[in-house]
């Protein structure tokens, strides 16, 4: 364990966006978490995974702290899931390709999200219908005020849509260091996304397997979002809105075309990327960002830009998307 000072984090980062750490370190056990937090006594601390779902809009004064903890391992089988565990610091797509490899569905809707399995319980990754909540058991963290690592249920990690208590009253609480996940024995696939089961049917499969879904999951997300290495972004820069049936029957008189599902609570899930398309940004730029031209709810850089600018087109496409249709656009990545 190295601490190392005045490290660029733009490699770290998939918005490409410049920014100095002042300390920077990658854990490999929860012996090199704790001292590399002990050294860093009071100062500021960033727990940075992939840097997927960061803004970096400033140098960082403080201790850039990376849980590179490895490992996957099936536990056993309880008769009704398989329980596997992994490692925070294993990337989150391979984890995923690793358990479709042995055969095992469960995390196909999942596949391909960047960044590292540490971090999908944060906002509760989701992605073709299906969120991290429907398939983890628990999960192993250190809490930084004890100095202890402890467990954390599925209840107690008070999962909502891209949200959970990590980003809430923990948040900066505590390093998540492993994730305990259960995968169905009795696997059946999960469907219910439009997109994807007519990507399905349209390749003819009636009874698809684990592999067949990521395979369609695959196509689609290379289809409709860029890939970071070549074009730098953050994946869905904004939260899709939820609102009651009063505001979206309200939308709908005034904007007949206005996209929204019905969610199982009674409130209606607005389509971001629609509304950020009819406001004018899709395709449009505002310095060296800009929103994306195939999925208006993707935040890119066009090359060399910083994290100001990035702020200066998020702050424009909510007050467009406010003006017109009244409605508050929340981002997604935590803004550092
Ligand atoms: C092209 C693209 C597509 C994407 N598609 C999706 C998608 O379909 N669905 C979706 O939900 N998200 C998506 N994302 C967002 C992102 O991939 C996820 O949010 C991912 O889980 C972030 O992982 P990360 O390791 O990069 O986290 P980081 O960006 O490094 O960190 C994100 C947050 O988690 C905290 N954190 C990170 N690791 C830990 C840890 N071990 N313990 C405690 N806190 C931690 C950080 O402090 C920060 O607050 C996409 C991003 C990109 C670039």
């Amino acid at each position: 364990m190295k601490v190392i000072e005045n490290v660029d984090l733009r490699p770290f980062n998939t918005l490409q966006l410049p920014a100095i750490a002042s300390r920077y370190c990658e854990a490999a056990s929860v012996d090199d978490l704790r001292a590399a937090l002990a050294a860093n006594g009071e100062g500021r601390v960033l727990i940075l995974g992939g840097g997927s779902n960061v803004v970096l809009a400033q140098d960082f004064d403080g201790l850039v702290l990376r849980p590179l903890l490895r490992g996957r391992e099936l536990l056993g089988d309880d008769g009704e899931y398989r329980h596997v565990r992994v490692g925070a610091g294993e990337s989150w797509a391979d984890a995923v390709a690793w358990t479709l490899e042995q055969g095992w569905g469960g995390l196909e809707n999942l596949s391909l999200i960047p960044g590292l399995s540490g971090a999908a319980p944060i906002q509760n990754i989701g992605a073709y219908g299906v969120e991290l909540e429907a398939v983890l058991d628990r999960l192993e963290a250190l809490d930084l005020v004890s100095g202890e690592v402890r467990e954390f249920t599925r209840a107690e990690c008070r999962f909502g849509y891209r949200d959970s208590v990590f980003k809430r009253e923990l948040a900066g609480r505590v390093v998540i260091t492993a994730l305990r996940l259960k995968l169905p024995l009795d696997w059946q696939p999960r469907l219910g996304y439009r997109e994807l089961a007519d990507a399905l049917a349209s390749t003819g499969i009636d009874r698809p397997s684990p592999r067949d879904v990521a395979d369609a999951v695959i196509a689609l997300r290379q289809r409709k979002l860029p890939d970071w290495r070549v074009l730098g972004n953050a994946g869905s820069f904004f939260k899709n809105p939820v609102v009651n049936t009063d505001t979206y029957a309200t939308l709908r008189i005034a904007h007949p075309g206005v996209v929204g599902h019905q969610q199982s609570d009674g409130s209606v899930k607005l389509a971001a990327g629609w509304l950020i398309e009819q406001a004018g940004w899709k395709g449009r730029d505002l310095g060296r960002v800009g929103m994306y031209e195939r999925q208006a709810l993707v935040l890119v850089n066009r090359g060399g830009a910083t994290g100001a600018e990035v702020l200066a087109l998020r702050d424009a496409v909510r007050a467009s998307v406010h003006e017109r249709f009244g409605v508050d656009l929340e981002p997604e990545p935590l803004v550092v």
